[in-house]
């Protein structure tokens, strides 16, 4: 079995991180039948400042007809954001419908987290994010500019295949990895139209799903439950907006940014699912071979978990979980002084040991 897969390192520590991944993905090829090729893309700011483009006018067609994309970050403060955000990664999930924007919260042994004094049970859940419409959307306007009357409308738009095609996935994904309960992230006490919209949606394909117990909680408090009870998660699915927040909560209860993967899912498999950490590109200390590796590394375990080698995303994750439990081999961000270089390889050597 063999998957072809598009890299974009993108920027600063994007590239550095990105090194780390591929030379797991070369001991993986080595040690296993499921091979995975991969070509590289040198689409970021600097090809940017070169062509005035972020990637070429056939950038969408070239990556099209790749089974995943492999992403590291991009920024870069010669360009705007608004460019190599809305050029590029948001064309890439939008235009390959990754619907799905899909991140585990888990808690790891041995890596510091501002829950240490009061949470001792296992963090271990997985968010999913609506990732192509909801609140995000450009519907509205502003009236009577400059008037004492003047306003401003931002509509959410939230549709019924929209919500259901997530909805679906979380239920399915829940009901395949056997987690217990879905819990959805709402707040249809006070935004009457769309978000009642979204729990009868969610609640219809609830109804499919009877082995799964479904509760909801209005995001207000579903954000200090994530604080007081992370424990008592199994699947969270929230809303662009929601989740967006609430992604940003789980990766800080969770140990940060330096470990926290996230895959842009296309479930039906019409098109690419892109991989990647959460973190940019991280300016401050591009350059530096510090930048902690796992995130990358762990996005490219969410990579084979979705082409369905389960076991080989496990293998990657108790990687990880070695390097960071013995604490020998942590970047400064964890508190270590090992290299982005050394971390890499030592995850590689836990996985295949030399
Ligand atoms: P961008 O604009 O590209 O999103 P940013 O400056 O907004 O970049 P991030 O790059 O996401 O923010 O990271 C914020 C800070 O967190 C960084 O400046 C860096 O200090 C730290 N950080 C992020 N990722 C890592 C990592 N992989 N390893 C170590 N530190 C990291
Ligand atoms: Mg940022």
């Amino acid at each position: 079995m063999s998957k072809k897969i598009a890299v974009i390192p993108g920027d600063g520590i994007g590239m550095e991180v990105m090194n780390e991944a591929l030379k797991l993905i070369e001991a993986i090829n080595e040690h296993d039948s499921f091979q995975i090729e991969y070509d590289v893309f040198d689409w970021n700011s600097d090809y940017y400042l070169q062509t005035n483009r972020m990637m070429p006018k056939d950038g969408l067609e070239q990556l099209q007809h790749y089974d995943a994309i492999l992403f590291g970050a991009i920024g870069d403060e010669r360009v705007p954001d608004d460019i190599t955000i809305w050029e590029m990664i948001m064309p890439i999930r939008k235009s390959f419908q990754q619907y799905v924007n899909f991140r585990p919260i888990k808690l790891l042994d041995g890596i510091d987290n501002p829950l240490r004094h009061h949470v001792n049970k296992p963090i271990d859940f997985v968010l999913i994010r609506e990732n192509a419409e909801g609140e995000y959307s450009n519907a509205g306007g502003r009236m009577f500019e400059g008037e004492n009357r003047e306003l401003a409308i931002q509509n959410s738009v939230m549709t019924r295949q929209g919500v259901t095609q997530v909805a679906e996935f979380a239920f399915s994904y829940a009901n395949k990895h056997g987690l217990k309960k879905l819990t959805n992230a709402t707040k249809s006490n006070a935004i009457i139209h769309s978000m009642k919209f979204w729990d009868q949606t969610i609640e219809s394909v609830a109804e499919k799903y009877p082995t799964i117990n479904y509760e909801k909680y209005y995001i207000d408090a579903l954000a200090a439950y994530f604080v007081q009870r992370p424990y008592d998660f199994n699947i969270v699915l929230a809303s662009n907006l929601f989740g967006d927040i609430l992604s940003d909560l789980g990766s800080a209860i969770v140990g940060g940014l330096g470990i926290s993967p996230s895959a842009n899912i296309n479930p039906e498999g019409n098109y690419p699912s892109m991989f990647e950490p959460v973190h940019g590109s991280a300016p401050d200390i591009a350059g530096k071979g510090i930048a902690n590796p796992i995130a990358q590394i762990w996005s490219l375990a969410l990579m084979y978990e979705q082409f369905d080698r389960q076991d080989i995303h496990d293998k990657i994750l108790a990687g990880i979980q070695n390097v960071v439990s013995t604490k020998k081999v942590i970047t400064p961000d964890m508190g270590g002084t090992a290299t982005t270089n050394e971390v890499g390889d030592a995850i590689i050597n836990k996985l295949y040991k030399k």
